[in-house]
């Protein structure tokens, strides 16, 4: 193995101080406190466990967490009346809605429903619009964790060949429009892309966001390149015991670090990252709301 691992853990463990350090500093000096409202429809499993994590986390780093949980039952108008609520009021500066809404709502109309401002997912049109211009926006949270790690490894990214595999709206599509930001040299590509082996070996930087276990393989991957695996797969285990399960990346991670020169690992690689930039964009989102300067190192 010769690729440098990135310890997404210890780096999302920085940015919580960095933030936890900026909260302390806007409550002695403006009497302010950030505050940031999770809102969860359902009683999806996996949901109530990041929602809980994200209050935890929340409260740490020295912020307020206000939790509406709503039966799956709830009609869609109420859950916007909520949101008007919360648009309205002063002492909440992020709102965000844990995706996936039950079947019965319109998830585009209830994600822009929240004032873009507060939008700390970064998934409200108007700031998916203003990403795209280049204009100060909130930015979806795991590809700002991605470009935080990026470039805290190389510095500049200018000129450098990047391909992003997935398009989603939450994942793909904002890693590109940020890698392009800081003048990558950006392909997407998808379930259709052709000759996608071929593709990824020209990369430098290499995202995976596709949710498929272990699909790249160091056969894919350019001598040297800096791999960031946003895959998180949950497979069989039977080495650890009948029944058991691991969590894998969308990278073959054994395979793939023989060749890169730099790879987060699965887990402990891009997932703490995403919790962490919620954090800091509610911070940012914050400090904006008050018209003061924004956290350094935090934002794009
Ligand atoms: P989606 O399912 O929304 O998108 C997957 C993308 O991968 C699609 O664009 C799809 O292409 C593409 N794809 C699927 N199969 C292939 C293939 N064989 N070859 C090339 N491209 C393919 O997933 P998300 O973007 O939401 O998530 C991707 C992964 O990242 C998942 O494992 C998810 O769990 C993880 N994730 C991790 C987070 C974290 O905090 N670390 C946060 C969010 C997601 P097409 O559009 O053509 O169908």
């Amino acid at each position: 193995m010769s690729a440098e691992i990135i310890d997404g853990k210890a780096f999302a463990a920085d940015v919580r101080r960095k933030v936890a350090a900026q909260v302390a500093r806007l409550k002695a000096e403006h009497g302010i406190t950030p505050g940031l409202a999770v809102v969860l429809v359902g009683d999806d499993p996996a949901s109530q466990v990041y929602v809980r994590n994200k209050g935890k986390m929340t409260v740490e780093a020295g912020m307020n967490s206000f939790e509406h949980r709503l039966p799956a039952e709830t009609e869609e108008a109420a859950l916007l009346a909520l949101l008007d609520d919360l648009n309205a009021d002063p002492t909440v500066h992020g709102i965000l809605v844990q995706l996936p809404l039950p079947g019965h709502m319109d998830e585009a109309n209830v994600i822009n429903r929240i004032a873009p401002e507060k939008d700390v997912d970064g998934f409200h049109i108007s700031n998916v619009g203003r990403l795209a211009t280049g204009q100060k926006a909130m930015v979806p949270c795991t590809p700002l964790g991605c470009l935080m790690m990026l470039r805290d490894l190389h510095g500049s990214l200018s000129g450098m060949d990047a391909v992003v595999v997935g398009r989603s709206n939450i994942v793909g599509k904002p890693m590109a429009q940020l890698l392009l930001r800081d003048s990558c040299t950006v392909t997407i590509a998808h379930s259709r892309t052709r000759n996608i082996e071929e593709l990824c070996r020209r990369a430098d930087i290499l995202v995976a966001a596709v949710g498929r276990a272990e699909m790249i393989t160091g056969a894919w991957i350019k001598p040297g390149a800096t791999v960031i695996d946003v895959g998180i797969n949950r497979i069989p285990a039977p080495e650890r015991g009948e029944g058991r399960t691991r969590l894998v990346g969308d990278v073959h991670f054994d395979s793939a670090a023989r060749v890169a020169g730099a790879i987060t690992p699965v887990p402990g690689g891009v997932g703490p990252m995403t919790i962490a930039c919620l954090l800091a964009n509610t911070l940012t989102a914050c400090c904006r709301a008050h018209g003061l300067p924004e956290p350094e190192g935090l934002t794009v």
